[in-house]
């Protein structure tokens, strides 16, 4: 069941009185609160600014039936195995395997690019030459980087560099970050790979797939506990002063308890250093009356079009839902907080690094106070790199307490 409500009524408990207050009911938030809650006996408040708990990976049933992600699409893999046991407590997976194409002037070629990509992109014959070039040069089943296909003596191998350079690459990329091809970091060109496999899936993490009945529900069943008080529609700024240097004021009183903060440092200290900069999303949602729209979970577009990708969301969820289907197109622009924009990618850059530096320093004179997660450590965490960091922090912070 999908509800976008409290998983528990909200009190009027004072919030001083409570052992630990977390901020933000996303996936670092909701894992250390059930975490102190269930095996360190805290009582914990959660505080979530939005009307509802999963973070940016909420999902809501749309108008026509179609279960979506409203702050884009969130499919699950990972290779840690603790990680994927935990969250299994909470939910079952659905076994959904990502597949992604590129769209190349209307010629749908499997991302990464892989084998079944060159024979679309060279033709059967030449495709097939290419492969056995490639095979007998790096072995079957290797993942080759352009650059290193770049540095061959062989004209073939170079110009499959070029063709996934140009192709899939280039334009996506610079969409994506909102850069010319020169400020393209070589370092990220240098990892683009070429897959010498028939395998299509995007990701080949050991576990992957989404919660069958949906992330949001697996967060409702992740925070429901005794221990655990979920206050949504609450934003911390109204109610943390942190206005006395080293101390969180609670009512006027400082708070004797633990913080965890997931969301912005900057915007906490009233952007003291400056701003964090981030690129964002405008998700357009559209909904048609077909079964289905397009032949995988996810089409980038990396030579046309203003936006960077399209999914549709019943290929990812594998609901079953007749003669309608919506699709979200996203296109990726520049952070502005006072444009209501959501701040998504870090872009991370040594100004950037020192700038967050300086809100840990603050932080970290703050007594009991934690920051964790992707927006207060500034760093583009998966959903799984971001549970793993969560249940880190819960177990030293149920081992200092001992
Ligand atoms: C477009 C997009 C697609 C993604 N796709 C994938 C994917 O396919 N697979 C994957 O593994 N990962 C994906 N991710 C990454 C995933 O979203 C993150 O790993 C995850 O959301 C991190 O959880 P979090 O709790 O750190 O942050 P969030 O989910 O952002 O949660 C933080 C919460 O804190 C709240 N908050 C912030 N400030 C305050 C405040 N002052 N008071 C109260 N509440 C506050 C926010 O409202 C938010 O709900 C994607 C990210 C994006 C942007």
């Amino acid at each position: 069941m999908m509800t976008n409500t409290d998983s528990q009524p909200n009190t009027d408990q004072p919030l001083g009185t409570f052992d630990v207050i977390v901020v933000g009911a996303g996936f670092a938030g909701a894992t250390v609160a059930r975490e102190l809650a269930e095996r360190g006996g805290r009582k914990v408040v959660v505080l979530e600014r939005r009307d509802q708990v999963g973070g940016n990976a909420y999902d809501r049933l749309a108008d026509n039936g179609v279960l979506i992600h409203e702050f884009g699409p969130h499919i699950f893999h990972t290779a840690d195995e603790r990680v994927f046991n935990y969250l299994s407590r909470f939910t079952s997976w659905n076994g959904y395997s990502h597949e992604v194409l590129a769209d190349v002037f209307g010629t749908y070629l499997p991302v990464p690019f892989n084998k079944v990509s060159l024979r679309v992109a060279f033709g059967a014959e030449r495709g097939e030459e290419l492969i056995a070039k490639l095979i007998d040069r790096f072995g079957d089943g290797a993942k080759v980087p352009i650059s290193e296909l770049r540095r061959e003596a062989d004209a073939d191998l170079n110009e499959i560099a070029d063709y996934v350079w140009n192709n899939v690459f280039l334009h996506y990329t610079t969409k994506q970050w909102g850069k010319s091809a020169e400020q393209i970091d070589p370092s990220v060109t240098a990892r683009v790979p070429v897959f010498i496999s028939e395998d299509c899936r995007y990701f080949t993490d050991p576990y992957q797939g989404l919660p069958t009945d949906g992330y949001t529900a697996a967060f409702e069943r992740l925070l429901d506990h005794p221990g655990i008080t979920v206050r949504t529609g609450v934003d911390a700024k109204s109610v943390l002063d942190l206005s006395q240097d080293g101390a969180v004021l609670i009512d006027g009183e400082p708070f004797g308890g633990t913080i965890i903060y997931t969301g912005p440092l900057d915007e906490l200290f009233g952007y003291r250093f400056g701003r964090l900069p981030y690129r964002s999303l405008d998700f357009v949602f559209e909904t048609y009356d077909v079964d289905q729209w397009q032949p995988r979970g996810t089409i980038n577009y990396t030579v046309s079009e203003d936006y960077t990708r399209i999914t549709e969301f019943k290929h990812l969820t594998r609901q079953v839902v007749p003669g309608t289907t919506t699709i979200v197109r996203e296109f990726s622009k520049e952070y502005d907080p006072e444009d209501g924009d959501d701040p998504y990618y870090p872009e991370v850059n040594d100004q950037a690094q020192a700038m967050h530096a300086g809100y840990l320093e603050l932080a970290a004179s703050l007594p009991a106070f934690h920051a964790v997660g992707r927006l207060a450590e500034y760093r583009y965490y998966n959903m799984d790199a971001t549970v793993a960091k969560a249940l880190d922090l819960a177990d030293r912070l149920l081992e200092e307490s001992k």
